[in-house]
């Protein structure tokens, strides 16, 4: 099995957990044995949020999508937006906020649940008031935690060590867009983002009523 990062690997990763007996949990509840956090931080594109929640739905699982309210890449109150979140409520997964420090408001969208945007050690793990930080205990424990920031697992892809049940539990944090955007390194993934971006961006020009003749 190949440790690409590619929706099909991303499938096996899924079937993996269900394999060593792992369950899809949420943040509302505090961490037992062989529970599993499916984490996703939304950085860049609703898209392909969309297109991994849908995945996961087909494979029994559930995640918790941490999506921003103050993103350079997307806009929440947009048509889009609005859409992209009753799709991810509608398949049954949570939403949470994905927010930039200092500012953690949650609204009637969110779950009380708050993952922060490139956080600095010094407030990370800090507790909030009326909401689960996910990276203060018993959430986070650098044991079983796994990430796949800039598409590199710092301790290698968890695909073995889930289908063997080794993680007591884990938070695993998952970028949709690494997944779903072909790459061999973050550059490449980034560029085929933009070129999805550029098209994207053609369709809402032309329903913005701009002549593109
Ligand atoms: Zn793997
Ligand atoms: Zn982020």
């Amino acid at each position: 099995m190949s440790c690409n990062f590619e929706l099909g690997h991303y499938r096996d990763l899924l079937r993996a957990a269900v394999e060593g007996g792992y369950r899809f949990t949420f943040f509302e509840e505090e961490p037992q044995p062989h529970a599993l956090y499916l984490r996703h931080d939304v950085d860049l594109s609703l898209d392909a949020a969309i297109q991994m929640a849908e995945i996961e739905i087909e494979e029994g699982a559930r995640a918790t999508y941490f999506l921003m309210t103050q993103s350079v890449f997307y806009n929440l109150h947009s048509p889009e937006g609005l859409r992209a979140q009753n799709r991810l409520r509608e398949l049954g997964h949570r939403v949470g906020l994905h927010a930039v420090w200092p500012g953690a408001e949650l609204d009637d969208r969110f779950d009380p649940v708050v993952a922060w945007h490139n956080p600095d050690s010094d407030y990370m793990s800090d507790p909030l008031p009326g909401a689960v930080n996910v990276m203060e205990p018993p959430w986070f424990d650098p044991d079983q935690y796994r990430s796949d920031s800039n598409q590199r697992w710092r301790n290698g892809c968890p695909h073995e060590e889930l289908r063997s049940g080794t993680f007591e539990w884990l938070q695993l944090l998952v970028h949709p867009e690494i997944w779903v955007y072909p790459g061999n390194s973050m550059r490449e993934t980034m560029l085929t983002l933009l070129d999805a971006e550029r098209d994207r961006r053609l369709e809402l020009l032309a329903d913005d009523r701009i002549d593109l003749s």
